[in-house]
């Protein structure tokens, strides 16, 4: 749930051939985006025993995997900090050899995908940046919109560059407010007031683990614990997997000081309104998380009921795309009272083998990945349910398969209302012009798609779902609007993005 499949990607145009074999290697830096994908996980672990913690971080940033999936990397401290990065997953850069030598009782790990910088190792974090007072690491995820300009300011005040990414741009302002002022907490504050943007971080000091929140808590972040272990996290779902329990959320604007015996909390910032990513809710965030207080597997379910309580289709039965999908069709499910069954049966285990080149493999490859049940679909009238909607290239594909295998008629439920701009907040997405509801009306994208009828949440079935005012979510994906001042900065955001899609055209 959450992780971006295969099916969910298009495959490149050209592919890397291994040597000597006939295969085709995955690349997946390489693949065109069609889901969303979030920019980066981010933890941090304290043991009050004072055992090794690079274990419990390697666990944690395993159940964040699906929030970042091109790097990897854990920073801790005893005294010495100690670091290991790489590009790959969490299970294929860390081997027993690493976690060993990342020795200290505190620590700070991320997964990542990228959103502003490139993707290759000198952007992988955690940044570690050592200073006249001692050693910073610093852990980001979000998506600083000024960061340009910022990075700028500093350049010309002398400061120099390792990486493209703009946490090193957040890491060297506050070393240069602590070297001046030697107060952690001062330091970040004054920096806070700088940044705009999206973000959630985790720091390492010689004194302390930090974590910070945007003042609008755009991104999650977590706090939890168990007998020994302090823990922070982009999901709670990190601290079920090592037996702690969540204490609660780092509030929008909050600084939180761990030393061991205890967190402090400063609330640098407080805002009349919150704006936390309705996204989170709909498909990044694993269903068993609990986010801002709030389960997401309910909120997905609720999406579902709502979806039924608004639609006056029948049909055979109610069937998921899996597995992100799965919560939703149940809520619709038991809502009308049609059946629910499952349909499309994906093969968990494709995705990290083989691109195939010919347009005929490729058909394979898909069929792979996401096989239909003709002894379930044929002849039958199917509402299908999505998450949600980005090129609608993912769509067309599953309607078609499911048309294939005999369906009568394919209705198409979306669990998202439509997607019609580009996140500017840490969500990697296709371009604006490549999002299908961009300009389109529900009728034109259902004709695209080949769907018998289409019908997404509204924007205040998703509020509702959630339980939160529109005003605390983060909509901007869907409105245009959104909650920190994007425009002035478009002009300084737009290389990157001009960047990524010259090299997806290129591709
Ligand atoms: S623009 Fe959309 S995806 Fe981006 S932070 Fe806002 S709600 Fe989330």
């Amino acid at each position: 749930m959450g992780i971006v499949h295969p099916a969910d990607l298009e495959e490149p145009k050209s592919c890397v051939n291994m040597p000597g074999t006939k295969e085709i290697i995955e690349d997946r830096s390489s693949y065109r985006l069609i889901k969303p994908r979030d920019k980066c996980g981010v933890a941090g672990v304290y043991s009050r025993s004072e055992q090794d913690v690079s274990p419990y971080l390697f666990y944690s940033l395993l159940s964040l995997q699906h929030r970042g999936q091109e790097s990897c990397g854990i920073t801790t401290y005893d005294g010495s900090f100690h670091t290991e990065k790489g590009m790959g997953l969490v299970t294929e850069f860390f081997d027993l050899k690493t976690l060993e030598s990342l020795k200290g009782y505190v620590g700070i790990g991320h997964v990542r995908y990228s959103t502003t910088g490139e993707s290759r190792i000198e952007n992988a974090q955690p940044f570690v940046v050592r200073h006249s007072m001692g050693t910073l690491a610093i852990c980001h995820n979000g998506n600083i919109v000024n960061s340009m300009e910022l990075r700028r300011k500093l350049e010309k005040a002398g400061q120099a560059f390792i990486s493209t990414s703009d946490t090193e741009v957040i890491a060297h302002l506050i070393i240069r407010e602590y070297v001046k002022s030697e107060d952690i907490v001062y330091s970040i504050t004054e920096v806070m007031k700088k940044l705009v943007g999206s973000y959630s971080l985790v720091i390492l000091t010689d004194d302390n683990l930090i974590a910070v929140r945007d003042p609008l808590g755009i991104r999650p972040l977590s706090l939890g614990k168990n007998d020994d272990l302090i823990m922070i996290s982009s999901e709670s779902v990190s601290f079920d997997v090592l037996g702690a329990r969540i204490l609660r959320d780092i509030k929008p604007g909050e600084i939180a000081l761990i030393d061991g015996e205890e967190i402090k909390s400063i609330r640098a910032f407080k805002r009349s309104r919150k704006a936390y990513c309705m996204f989170e809710y709909v498909y990044f965030s694993r269903p068993d998380s609990i986010l801002n207080g709030i389960p997401i597997y309910d909120v997905r379910e609720k999406i579902g009921r709502i979806l039924a309580e608004e639609d006056d289709i029948d049909a055979d039965f109610v069937s998921p795309i899996p597995d992100s999908a799965i919560p939703f069709a149940l809520g619709y499910s038991n809502a009308s009272g049609i059946p629910y069954r499952e349909s499309l049966i994906r093969n968990r285990y494709v995705g990290r083998t083989f691109i195939l080149p010919h347009q005929q493999a490729r058909e394979l490859a898909v069929r792979l990945k996401l096989n239909p049940m003709a002894s379930e679909i044929e002849g039958k009238n199917i509402i299908i349910f999505d998450d949600s909607i980005v090129r609608g290239t993912t769509s067309k594909r599953i309607i078609s398969l499911l048309r294939e295998a005999g369906a009568k008629e394919v209705h198409m439920r979306v669990g998202c209302p439509p997607i019609k701009s580009l996140c500017k907040l840490g969500i990697d997405m296709p371009t604006d012009r490549e999002l299908i509801a961009s300009g389109r009306d529900v009728e034109a994208i259902r004709k695209i798609i080949g769907a018998d009828s289409l019908k997404y949440l509204s924007i205040e079935g998703l509020t509702e779902a959630i339980g939160l005012r529109e005003n605390d979510l983060c909509m901007g994906c869907l409105t245009a609007k959104y909650p920190v001042e994007i425009q002035k900065f478009e002009q300084v955001l737009l290389p990157s993005f001009v960047d990524r899609e010259l090299s997806n055209n290129n591709r």
